[in-house]
């Protein structure tokens, strides 16, 4: 029997040693003191482990073991109807039957109130089994919490102040049917002229006299669109508001009568064939005059959608580990038995290299990544905690809200390059997991070339890699120009333990980081300067005032969009740095990891850093010229 949980023992290292759960495990068992939950840390994190074993133990043997009729057996569109292969169906009936569908959700609506970080270990490990399996078991859970969040934000979910169990919450019903396996939930964002760009969305919502809301317009590439639950952003004020223009609402694809009787608001026109995904249906849907439910405000739909894309970024990145890892280990047991010029080609210094490396970026990508979420789950529960006022105590009240400030910032920092890097590197790895296959590797008869069809969409979903290093270097250009002085003593900090730390790899790995803050200084002083000419030959710390001005991304930062994903990658090593040091000062055997990660990082960021600063002046011009 195999275990992708017992079976890995980097993953393991996050789950059994790294994190300090006490944080996660107060703020998911409310102190403790929970009726029905856990009285201790021990007895949670028992049931933690318990649940991962499990997980990991049906992944490796009831749904990996099964790629060949998976690729095989289609999902298919039928009479307005998507219809799963019998393949399929028995896979997620068993999931609805371990209850992993409810797994996040509080255990008064029928779930097991566990955190995030165990939920994203499950994807991980879902992941490495079959990613199409795993995206569309994880509109679950996700949908499910989604409307748990808007719910107690709007103010509509009720618990009791004493035992704090939930009394009442909106979407009650929604909930229970997700978590007993009886409905899917989707997120429908993209329109056929509004991928990317969301300020171009174009469906209606419209409010009849008695207030009830109907949406028109179609959604496509909706994953798990088949789904009862769809939460649906759309245009609801009137005028050219951009995203301000939009709101959020929850619409039933259709109503089920006790004999199984649909009567549909919408319709599927569409399942799409996909390269790979097989396991996941991605629909068209097209509403017309469909009833809606408004979710949180009006106008503030945006701000809604990133809280679930916030989540299904983090999702991806465990996809790409899923994948990645599965890659690895099928090129490495294939390269330990095919033998080429009178040895096992794992010998030949190529591909031992390049095993060597694919094993080491999943091992950096789960640093990040597991990083990200811890701090996800602190801002999410923090802040639900502040909604429903788990805590009267106005000193506790206060350090919360402090804390909550921290947690998202540390969340919003890192989730892009964890979507970016994973999603790039799924590919990079499964891409060289076919090569070392060789022709084998090009045909159906091994899963390395479905692990690289299943890899090509990670850069493209839940915001493409352009789009991510977007966000990336606009916070971190506008992190800077609001606090030059923190930048100053940030870039002092890191010089001077480049420089002067004790540990050599402690020295090494701040000298990644300074690359990464003279790349991002660099593009800055070039970005002001175009801009307030009077900082070009100044170092950050003197510009404070100067760059109090009012900036506009597009038009002022065309040097740096031309560069972000140039940036990303640095700001991606440097993080890998940091979080690799941290586990290497306190876990000793965690410093073979770093030094790995650090033979591969530190000649790539000098020569990004060079290609950055000496590249794209002329491109620049050409596009001004093309402009104008
Ligand atoms: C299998 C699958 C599942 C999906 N699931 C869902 C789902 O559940 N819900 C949902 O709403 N959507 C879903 N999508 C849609 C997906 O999120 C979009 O395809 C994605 O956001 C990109 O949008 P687009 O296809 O319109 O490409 P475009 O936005 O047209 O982008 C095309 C290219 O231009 C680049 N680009 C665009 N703008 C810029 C810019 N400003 N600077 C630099 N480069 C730029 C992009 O990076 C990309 O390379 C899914 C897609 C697929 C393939």
């Amino acid at each position: 029997m195999g275990n992708f949980f017992r079976d890995n023992d980097d993953l393991r290292f996050y789950f059994e040693r790294w994190f300090d759960w006490d944080p996660i495990v107060r703020l998911t068992e409310v102190d403790y003191a929970m009726e029905g939950g856990f009285a201790s840390l021990e007895e949670a994190r028992e049931f933690y482990g318990d649940i991962v074993e499990m997980v990991g133990e049906f992944a490796a043997d009831a749904i990996a073991p099964k790629w060949e009729q998976i690729e095989r057996q289609h999902i298919e569109l039928k009479d307005g109807e998507v219809v799963f292969p019998p393949v399929l169906s028995g896979i997620f009936d068993e999931l609805a039957s371990l209850g992993v569908h409810g797994l996040c959700v509080p255990r008064e609506l029928g779930g097991m109130n566990a955190p995030l970080l165990v939920y994203m270990t499950n994807a991980e490990m879902f992941a490495r089994a079959d990613v199409g399996v795993m995206t569309h078991i994880s509109f679950h859970c996700g949908i499910a919490m989604a409307m748990l969040v808007y719910s107690a934000k709007e103010g509509t979910t009720k618990i009791d102040a004493e035992s704090r169990a939930f009394i009442s919450t909106r979407f009650e019903e929604p909930i229970r049917e997700i978590v007993e396996g009886r409905a899917w939930g989707s997120m429908d964002i993209t329109e056929p002229d509004a991928g990317s760009d969301m300020a171009a969305l174009r469906t209606r919502a419209v409010q009849d006299a008695d207030g009830n809301w109907r949406i028109t317009g179609q959604k496509i590439f909706i994953t798990s669109g088949n789904a009862k639950y769809h939460i649906v952003i759309a245009r609801s004020e009137p005028g050219d508001l951009g995203l301000d223009g939009l709101s959020l609402f929850l619409v039933k694809l259709y109503d089920e009568a006790p004999d199984g009787t649909k009567t549909w608001h919408g319709t599927i026109s569409r399942v799409e064939e996909k390269l790979g995904h097989k396991s996941s249906p991605t629909c068209a849907i097209d509403f017309e005059d469909t009833p809606a439910h408004l979710l949180g405000r009006r106008g503030e739909g945006f701000r809604g959608m990133l809280l679930l894309m916030n989540n299904a970024r983090i999702g991806v990145a465990f996809e790409a580990i899923g994948i990645a890892e599965a890659a690895y280990r099928l090129a490495k047991d294939y390269a330990v038995q095919r033998r080429s010029m009178g040895k096992t080609i794992d010998r030949h210094e190529m591909i031992a290299e390049a095993l060597r490396e694919m094993r080491t970026d999943i091992q950096a990508l789960r640093a990040v990544t597991m990083h990200a979420t811890y701090y996800e789950e602190l801002a999410q529960k923090t802040s639900i905690a502040l909604e429903l006022g788990y805590t009267s105590d106005p000193d506790r009240v206060a350090q919360m809200t402090r804390d909550l400030k921290r947690y998202k910032w540390e969340a919003r920092r890192v989730t892009p390059l964890i979507k970016y890097f994973g999603g790039e590197k799924a590919v990079e790895i499964a891409r060289r997991g076919v090569q070392i296959h060789g022709g084998v590797g090009y045909t159906k008869d091994y899963q390395a070339e479905k692990l690289l069809r299943d890899a090509m969409v990670l850069p493209i979903y839940e915001g493409t890699s352009q789009i991510q290093s977007l966000m990336a270097m606009k916070d971190t250009l506008m992190g800077i120009i609001a606090d030059p002085a923190g930048f100053a003593k940030r870039l002092a900090k890191t010089q001077w333990r480049a420089l002067s730390a004790k540990d050599p790899l402690e020295r090494r790995a701040a000298n990644v980081e300074l690359t990464a803050l003279k790349a991002q200084s660099w593009l800055l002083s070039r970005t002001a300067a175009a801009k307030v000419g009077s900082v070009a030959r100044r170092p950050p710390s003197d510009w404070a005032g100067e760059l109090k001005k009012e900036w506009d991304p597009k038009r002022d930062f065309s040097l740096a969009m031309l560069h972000a994903e140039r940036l990303t990658r640095l700001l991606f090593d440097a993080a890998a740095c940091e979080l690799l040091w941290g586990q290497s000062a306190r876990f000793p055997e965690r410093r073979e990891v770093l030094e790995r990660w650090l033979e591969r990082a530190e000649p790539r960021s000098r020569a990004m850093y060079d290609e950055l600063t000496t590249t794209g002046a002329a491109l620049l011009a050409e596009l001004e010229r093309a402009e104008a």
